[in-house]
């Protein structure tokens, strides 16, 4: 689903660990240093999924504004326009 490297930091020690191969989503990662239960690989999914799409829609929305102030300054200099288009 994901193709970039699938790094998840361990909650307890901050270590790097990645998820191999392909998981079931039942699976759960274990910290390689300290052994702590990270999350399984369900949980880990929603989660990136859920930030990708909160990117996402900042960036739609920050877009979405600038375009429309664009829009709006155009319409500012020229208000002729608005009176005979
Ligand atoms: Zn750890």
């Amino acid at each position: 689903m994901f193709q970039r490297p699938r790094k998840v930091a361990c909650p307890e020690c901050s270590a790097s660990n990645y998820w191999k191969a392909n998981p079931k989503p039942t699976d759960v990662l274990h910290c390689r240093y300290c052994r702590a239960a990270i999350a399984s690989y369900d949980e880990y999914v929603q989660d990136t999924a859920q930030r990708e799409a909160e990117r996402l829609l900042a960036e739609f929305v920050e877009t979405d504004i600038s375009r429309d102030l664009a829009h709006l300054k155009a319409v500012l200099a020229a208000p002729e326009q608005r009176v005979n288009p």
